[in-house]
């Protein structure tokens, strides 16, 4: 439908696209976890024997997923129109305020949305009107979305890393992403895997302590999937290296937050990026090697 059309015309089609994308993903970057903890929560209560539900036992009973209830206003519970919720143009004209009690929304809603848009005619101008390029509109809306929540609370939902994962295997196998063949892609998902497996286990046996999560060895794994076992030494050098600089320099920083544990996953996710965009070798280009 969109192949006689040039190629600016697709990708500003395809931004458009990734800006609402956008807007979806903040829903599932605040609520994916907090349904997490729910259902841990309804498990723990189904294993208890208290009689009495606890307040919050109801709580995680209530109706809360991906579409229900509204968003509302954090500040208030005014609950957000659909006209306030329009990308980045509902940020700008509301200036970041709730419009009924003036409470700042966070910067962090217009630019994951601007950001998903960017990423999404980034992948139409690269791949042109292609299943190549929704698979990586995909891939992008995935990695953006654990990156945060990563980020925020350090878990990395098997909801997400799973799907990316085979997602990764079916697009090598139907050739949607020809850049890489259905045994290097395979190949890549065992070796990420196993790699950052065995790190965790090494690390853990010499001192004691837990480095990672077993959601970092998925989101590895992923990626290995999309871009084949020889993109895995230079996508770990690069969210090994960007994450110790960062680690260190939030150690010196105020910016230390309980417990002092950084996530690996924002990193990991960084480097699948620079991965999509430049391709895997550039990594190896940029450091010098
Ligand atoms: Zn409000």
């Amino acid at each position: 439908m969109l192949d006689g059309l040039p190629i600016e015309a697709v990708a500003t089609a395809f931004g458009i696209v990734g800006l609402l994308i956008g807007s979806f993903l903040n829903v599932v970057i605040y609520r994916l976890p907090k349904i997490m903890e729910r259902q841990w929560a309804a498990e723990c209560a189904e294993l208890s024997v208290t009689l009495v539900e606890s307040e919050e036992q109801a709580s995680a009973t209530r109706t809360f997923n991906l579409m229900v209830p509204a968003s509302r206003c954090s500040g208030c519970g005014h609950v957000i129109r659909w006209y306030e919720n329009i990308p980045v143009l509902s940020y700008v004209f509301l200036t970041g305020r709730c419009s009924a009690c003036g409470t700042p929304y966070g910067l962090r809603y217009p630019a994951v949305e601007l950001v998903t848009g960017l990423l999404f005619a980034f992948c139409a101008w690269r791949w042109g009107a292609s299943l190549t390029a929704l698979v990586w509109c995909g891939f992008s809306a995935a990695l953006l979305a654990l990156a945060l929540i990563d980020w925020d609370t350090t878990l990395l939902p098997d909801d997400i890393t799973l799907p990316l994962l085979w997602a990764g295997l079916i697009a090598a196998a139907l050739r949607w992403n020809p850049s890489v063949s259905l045994p290097d892609a395979l190949w890549g998902a065992v070796a990420g895997y196993l790699s950052l497996w065995l790190v965790f286990w090494a690390f853990k046996l010499v001192t004691g302590k837990e480095g990672m999560g077993y959601g970092d060895f998925k989101l590895f794994a992923a990626l290995g999937a999309w871009f084949g076992w020889p993109a895995l030494v230079p996508m770990i050098l690069m969210a090994s290296v960007i994450g110790a600089v960062i680690g260190i320099a939030m150690k010196f920083s105020t910016g230390l937050r309980e417990g002092g544990i950084i996530p690996f996953g924002p990193f990991l996710a960084g480097a699948g990026f620079t991965a999509m965009i430049f391709g895997p070798q550039s990594i190896l280009r940029f450091a010098g090697l």
